[in-house]
């Protein structure tokens, strides 16, 4: 890694260089995937990875690992779930049916893309679910330690926390025999040496479960420091809910301390993804821009790049209208750039993208097929060398139009002359005859020439040049507004626009 002595150093490195660098390290992300996962969730296991990366650079001995909690309960009928799933609330998210009827389970369902998502990402965790960890009987002893300890975790939960717990709180939910939730039930008596719990659920039944084979989990706060201790995490990238005051990464780290003397990992917080005018983003809420939507649009190192740039504790309001097209570009000068840490973290392809976005977005709206946007794109001066690559990126371009561009950005070509276009006045009709004459004339087709001749032609005329892009824009599009004139034109050609031009001051006379 090459750091120039001028260059502000990059956060991941900032943490990287924190840590102990004698010691081997395990960061550990996890999601519960109870819904689409999000870019917000993303944050959580990006962030991870930079770190990964930054230590990694550094010489260090890590491993990234990402916890599905998929053992945690169904807490609610999200919208995007149908009515009928109110009957599962409650049940372990492994133990509930995919909506789709084609996955393992209802966590697989949302996990599958996600980890798929991760993979095209460059993040390569070792995936550890936490339902097989509870069922292949991996947290026995520390659940024996837990329960056999729970009046002093009670203790620690309600001083750091501020709250008070009831007499009958119980750091480990039995799943019920009967109802088959995971049930906030009473313990009555507990059996280390069979890894037994008797318990009163909250449905009334009273049952005997063996937490060896996983019939139930430990409660979410007592569960973090729990697996801190069994996986030797070292350091956590996590959500600011976790960092309050009395939150759940304070109590994690007394518990941690106290039943299994173990020192909580490093912290690194982070600030939600909210997405623009809406909101922080949730799959509960329906707020939210999923990972894979957005991998239709970007490469996935623009991706990368939104969470490498911004520091962890700044929050992200992530706009995926004009706001995902200055983010584009940005990635894109970063790559042109080169050899910056904020494009290393990021850059997985290393191809630059040859073609600017915001220019494709207009030549596939020119262009009727894929054929037309291999044309236009070699008469605006672009050798086409891959071809695949070309395509793809047009294609993502109409799924960005179609999904997220404000109506400004859309036009259509109108293939005769528009209604609209016939109200110029006589000297607007002279300057756009005038420009025509120009436009025919011109030995050097290119963006640049052609915008600079509207300036030229309305010097010459004295006619404001405003009006004559708007009597432009009228002729081809039959609104007031387009594209950047001088692109728009090159790539709509010299035969194309001269008679579009010369029909424009035509009407106009008849
Ligand atoms: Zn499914
Ligand atoms: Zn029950």
């Amino acid at each position: 890694m090459v750091v120039a002595v001028s260059e502000k150093i990059h956060w991941a490195d900032v943490f990287a260089a924190k840590v102990d660098p004698e010691i081997s390290h395990r960061i550990a992300t996890g999601i519960t995937p109870s819904g689409p996962i999000h870019i917000g969730n993303m944050r959580e296991v990006v962030t991870g990875d930079l770190v990964y990366k930054g230590m990694r650079d550094r010489g260090l001995d890590v491993e990234l690992i990402y916890i599905a909690d998929d053992f945690d309960p169904l807490r609610k009928v999200y919208p995007f779930l149908p009515q009928d799933y109110a009957q599962y609330i409650g049940r372990p998210l492994c133990d509930i049916p995919c909506p789709c009827g084609e996955c393992e389970n209802y966590a697989e369902h949302f996990l599958a893309p996600f980890l798929a998502a991760l993979d095209v990402m460059d993040v390569h965790p070792h995936v550890i679910r936490a339902s097989r960890e509870y069922r292949g009987g991996s947290y026995t002893r520390e659940i024996s330690r837990v329960i056999e300890k729970r009046e002093e975790i009670k203790e620690i939960l309600e001083r750091v926390s501020h709250r008070a717990l009831p007499d009958t709180w119980s750091p480990f939910y039995p799943i019920c025999e009967d109802c088959r939730r995971i049930s906030n039930a009473e313990i009555l008596a507990f059996d280390p040496e069979a890894h037994k719990v008797r318990y009163r659920c909250e449905c009334g039944h009273i049952g005997e479960v063996n937490y060896a084979k996983g019939e139930g989990k430990l409660v979410w706060r007592v569960d973090w420091p729990m697996r801190w201790a069994h996986f030797g995490v070292t350091v956590e990238p996590f959500g600011k809910d976790h960092a309050a005051a009395g939150g759940s990464y304070d109590t994690g780290k007394e518990i941690a301390e106290a039943i299994f003397q173990y020192r909580a990992p490093f912290p690194v917080m982070y600030e939600w993804i909210s997405l623009k005018g809406r909101g922080a983003m949730a799959s509960s809420t329906g707020v939210a821009v999923t990972i894979n939507a957005m991998l239709e649009i970007v490469p996935p190192d623009v991706l990368r790049y939104l969470i490498a740039r911004t520091k962890p504790e700044k929050a992200i309001d992530f706009d995926p209208g004009m706001g995902l097209l200055s983010l584009i570009d940005e990635f894109d000068r970063v790559a042109q750039a080169g050899e910056s840490r904020e494009y290393e973290f990021s850059s997985i392809t290393g191809i630059e993208s040859v073609i600017p976005f915001r220019h494709m977005v207009t030549v596939v709206q020119i262009a009727r097929d894929e054929k037309g946007v291999l044309e236009i794109l070699e008469r605006s001066g672009y050798a086409i060398r891959n071809r695949e690559g070309v395509l793809a990126a047009a294609h993502r371009a109409r799924i960005w139009i179609e999904r997220y561009a404000p109506d400004f950005v859309k036009f259509e070509v109108q293939e005769t002359l528009p209604s609209s276009a016939l109200e110029p006045d006589a000297n607007e009709r002279y300057a756009l005859g005038v420009l025509a004459a120009r436009y025919m004339a011109l030995d050097d087709w290119s963006a640049e020439r052609l915008h600079n001749a509207v300036y030229e032609v309305g010097k010459e005329t004295n006619v404001d040049p405003k009006q004559i892009f708007t009597a432009v824009y009228l002729s081809i599009l039959g609104q007031k507004r387009g594209p950047r004139l001088g692109w728009f034109l090159e790539a709509l050609g010299r035969d194309f626009v001269v008679g579009r031009l010369m029909e424009a001051v035509n009407a106009g006379t008849e």
